[in-house]
């Protein structure tokens, strides 16, 4: 949620620029809510309604409502005004936060001034200040100078100031979801997530070395030809190939000697030049015949027979050309693509901030690792399991906890979440047992888009937004985590983090299991692959399969994925494998 004020001396039009800017970033699509902090006088209740007498009887809090509205007015019993940050926690997550008040709070704001109201504007005195929005015209200031007549500048300037901090981009656009009871396949499942979500996160530049893991936020293209000059595949002897055609068993001058970042000055005239690999070709000359080719003759050399033109001579750009495009947008770094970028002489990248991730597990059945045994209490393991996998994917993963089955406790953290975090991760409280409170939750305070898809293991998945930030509820049987967590999580995190997406590479295999399912539905099976010398290798699959059975996924090294049609595997049926190794990046 993104914090903006509008400041100024009244009477400048902070109220007008409210109104005229909330229409305007709505029409971009973003929800704005707003913050109006009065002045000591004022009274929000009136002597004589029925909701004073409430307050005046000595009621906490008293709610109004009515078929158009509902407003909770809560008293300050003790005395004390609730502090900014207490009174921006009771407002429901949105894109857009516009305050009108609270000018001595430490956030962005945007004054509002007006020359001929006679006074100075204030921006000089307020560090907080971003931008002044005034109606006078060439106004010079160390600020950005808006037009306050102009509200979709003003709305451009405040999208384009929280950019580079995280895109206040809608994390999923709802209406691509499928509602209600309708059951989507997997392919359409993936195909939604990754056309309705957006890049969520900022840039920044970071240095090669750190690099690796990290996702480009520009394309990259080399400034150089590598090789920068011809030079030598390997040891040898450097001769002009038109000499050498003239008479091959001719013994020849060694005329001088060309190292690896020291070249050869001189030149060869009709002599051959010593030459390591790596050094730059003699000025002249342009084949190699290799060291262990070559016959000595008293202080001179003869060059074997058959010899080509060109032969082992690396020629200038043949591995890169000047401009060319190295790695596009969107790509994980490995170690070879940091090892390409140094080649070119690239020292510094533009990459994409990592992904804060708000990470929680449901049920009040879960204990920490750490926590004895208790009898009807389990040790939370998809959290970890979570952890591990968003740690890979390159993310920066707040761990807050178990969340208990308490509908207030699970609304409150869920808020908190939202602020600080791009997506929220739950797990377990999805389906519709009565304690399976994330989904309703998520409905009241966010968007809802609750899936069931045709696979197993897995099924219910809630995804939505709260606010900006994105929200996917996960199963809670672990291995139905872990499957959804690989197939559905993975692919939304690369969108949201500006990775390029990548399906997993699989592989054809032979089945060395039977295996009876139900057509309709996609269903992966925890597998052992074992290579075989040659052909296809075969695999195996754990004895036991149910979604509870998370240590057949400790055994496997991949999963059998068996599409939607079929209904039996019988011995030596080609199966499609894939490697875990393969969703890791
Ligand atoms: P739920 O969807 O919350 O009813 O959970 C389904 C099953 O998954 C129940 O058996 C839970 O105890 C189990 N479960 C839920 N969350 C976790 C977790 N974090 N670690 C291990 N098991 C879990
Ligand atoms: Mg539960």
């Amino acid at each position: 949620m993104h914090i903006i004020g509008i400041s100024g001396w009244s009477g400048n039009g902070k109220t007008t620029l409210l109104t005229r800017l909330i229409p305007a970033l709505k029409e971009r699509d973003y929800d704005v809510s707003t913050i109006k902090h009065a002045h000591h006088r004022f009274d929000i209740d009136r002597p004589g309604k029925d909701s004073h007498r409430h307050r005046e009887a000595g009621a906490g809090e008293v709610l109004i409502s009515s078929a158009r509205r509902w407003a909770l007015m809560h008293e300050n019993r003790d005395g004390a005004e609730a502090s900014f940050e207490e009174i921006v926690q009771k407002i429901t997550p949105v894109d857009f936060l516009l305050i009108e008040g609270f000018k001595s709070e430490n956030f962005p704001k945007i004054e509002v001034w007006r020359p001929e109201s006679g006074s100075a504007p204030r921006y000089g005195e307020d560090s907080s200040i971003i931008a002044l929005a005034t109606t006078a015209r060439g106004y010079d200031a160390p600020i950005p100078v808006l037009d306050l007549d102009d509200e979709q500048q003003i709305a451009d300037f405040i999208i384009g100031h929280f950019r580079g901090e995280a895109a206040p981009v809608h994390a999923l656009q709802g209406d691509c979801f499928a509602q209600g009871e309708e059951i989507l396949s997997a392919r359409d499942a993936i195909a939604l997530i990754a056309t309705s979500a957006d890049i969520a996160v900022g840039q920044e530049s970071c240095p090669l070395m750190e690099g690796c893991g990290r996702v480009l936020a520009a394309d990259m293209h080399s400034s150089l030809d590598l090789p920068p000059a011809d030079n030598s595949a390997v040891d040898g002897y450097a001769f002009r190939h038109r000499d050498y055609l003239e008479d091959p068993a001719l013994p020849r001058v060694v005329a001088g000697y060309s190292r690896a970042g020291h070249p050869f000055a001189g030149r060869a005239g009709k002599g051959v030049v010593k030459i390591l690999t790596g050094a730059l070709m003699p000025e002249g000359l342009d084949s190699v015949a290799m060291v262990e080719h070559v016959h000595l003759d008293g202080d001179r050399i003869r060059l074997p027979k058959g010899l080509q033109p060109g032969e082992n001579r690396r020629k200038a750009g043949e591995d890169i050309r000047k401009n060319q495009l190295l790695l596009e947008r969107g790509h994980r770094l490995r170690p070879q693509d940091v090892g390409l970028l140094a080649s070119v002489g690239i020292s510094q990248l533009p990459v994409y901030n990592p992904l804060r991730v708000a990470l929680f597990s449901t049920g009040d059945e879960l204990l920490e690792p750490e926590q004895p045994p208790a009898p009807g209490h389990i040790h939370d393991s998809n959290r970890y399991m979570l952890l591990a996998l968003l740690q890979k994917l390159g993310c920066e993963t707040s761990n807050l906890g178990i969340l208990p089955d308490e509908p207030e406790a699970i609304e409150t953290a869920l808020r908190q979440a939202a602020r600080q975090h791009e997506i929220i991760i739950t797990s377990g409280g999805v389906s519709v047992g009565d304690e399976d409170h994330v989904k309703r939750i998520l409905a009241r305070i966010g968007r809802l888009h609750f899936w069931r898809i045709a696979i197993k293991p897995g099924r219910p998945l809630a995804l939505g937004q709260i606010g900006s930030t994105a929200f996917i509820g996960l199963p809670g049987n672990p291995v139905s985590t872990l499957v959804c967590g690989l197939l559905f999580l993975r692919p939304l995190i690369q969108r949201l983090s500006g990775a390029r997406q990548t399906p997993p590479l699989h592989f054809t295999a032979t089945a060395d299991f039977t295996y009876e399912k139900k057509p309709g539905r996609r269903e992966w099976l925890r597998a052992r692959y074992h290579a075989a010398a040659d052909g296809p290798g075969s695999v195996e699959i754990f004895p036991r399969q149910g979604s509870g059975i998370l240590s057949s996924a400790a055994w496997a090294n991949g999963l059998v994925e068996i599409g939607e049609d079929c209904r039996y595997i019988n011995k030596g049926d080609m199966v499609q494998f894939l490697p875990f190794s393969e969703f890791t990046g």
